[in-house]
């Protein structure tokens, strides 16, 4: 079978990639997570705004909020229901997610080691991952969970995550960050 040069060029590296390297490397991200994630880095979830590129639909109002566009960035997490979700998730894990560029954020700060860097990365990718879902379901049901419930499911996602994954972790401090979160 033969490739053609448009084929090949979306195979190769491009800045959404780069950004998505590290994460694409956290086996602790259960893979359905990592797939939606790998789909929102590089802006290719069937938002409102690409079904309406594709005539597919007329309206682009946010399924979440009802009153802005829906794209990447709003969803992710300028919409006001997105950052109720992420405000809640930021708070249970101790961590100021930001509400731009978030994916940005986990790859280039500083955590205290490297597995506080991986849990991280699970619980913004289960945040991504719950918010999308969320999106799924008040398209198809037309009603919308409260913000509460996406916060219960991302905590089930990361705390089965964390102990299915075994982690060895070294850093006491990091540990009792751990054992917090997986309590509350
Ligand atoms: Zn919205």
């Amino acid at each position: 079978m033969s490739v053609t040069l448009l084929e090949w060029g979306r195979l190769l590296p491009t800045a959404d990639n780069v950004t998505w390297y590290p994460w694409s490397q956290n086996n602790w991200i259960l893979p359905k997570h990592r797939f939606i994630g790998w789909l929102m880095v590089q802006q290719r979830l069937l938002t409102q705004d690409r079904l309406i590129r594709m005539n597919i639909l007329q309206s682009n109002l946010c399924f979440l909020c009802g009153v802005a566009p829906e794209d990447h960035p709003h969803l992710f997490f300028l919409c006001q229901y997105s950052q109720i979700c992420c405000d809640l998730v930021s708070t249970w894990c101790r961590f100021s997610i930001p509400l731009k560029d978030s994916v940005e954020w986990w790859v280039n700060a500083r955590f205290r080691s490297l597995c506080q860097k991986k849990i991280l990365g699970i619980i913004l990718a289960a945040l991504i991952y719950q918010l999308w879902m969320c999106r799924n379901r008040s398209r198809v049901e037309l009603s919308l969970s409260r913000p509460e419930v996406v916060l219960y499911l991302v905590q089930k996602d990361v705390v089965m995550r964390i102990q299915s994954c075994n982690c060895k972790i070294k850093n006491v401090m990091v540990q009792q960050w751990v054992n917090t979160i997986c309590s509350n």
